[in-house]
């Protein structure tokens, strides 16, 4: 009786599909927030990759603890990084010369990149207010 609802709720939203985030199936769920980082990856799928299918990403209920887990591991992952680049710029403005920054802001980058391999985003918190509905 789930996988009929599933593709109701995929039809309401003008044809798209909604796809969980963390096992990748056609589920309805808790929706994403369009981030900065949800934001690029569909301009690279839209404009290099070529594959961009415009789905409305969720989080299904089954996966939510692991969701949940996965969110949490990521924020506090994130924490260290960013912790790290501030040590790094402060060292890099301490030192302030040409060959420090020239090392400090590629480092700051790559802090960047690996801080989102593990990507978890976050929950649209207010279209789930206005759509308790559809969580229960
Ligand atoms: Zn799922």
């Amino acid at each position: 009786m789930v996988r009929g609802k599933t593709r109701a709720a995929g039809m309401h939203q003008k044809g798209r599909q909604r796809v969980c985030i963390v096992c990748g199936n056609e589920r309805v769920g808790l929706p994403v927030r369009n981030d900065h980082v949800i934001h690029a990856i569909r301009w690279i799928k839209t404009n290099i990759t070529k594959n961009e299918k415009n789905n409305v990403l969720v989080v299904c209920k089954e996966c939510y603890p692991k969701y949940k887990k996965e969110r949490s591991r990521f924020v506090s992952r994130m924490a260290i990084y960013v912790g790290l680049g501030i040590v790094f710029l402060v060292v890099g403005l301490v030192i302030a010369s040409v060959g420090t920054l020239l090392f400090t802001l590629p480092v700051l980058a790559l802090l960047y990149l690996l801080s989102l391999l593990n990507y978890m985003p976050d929950l649209d918190v207010q279209a789930i207010r206005g759509d308790k509905e559809a969580k229960r």
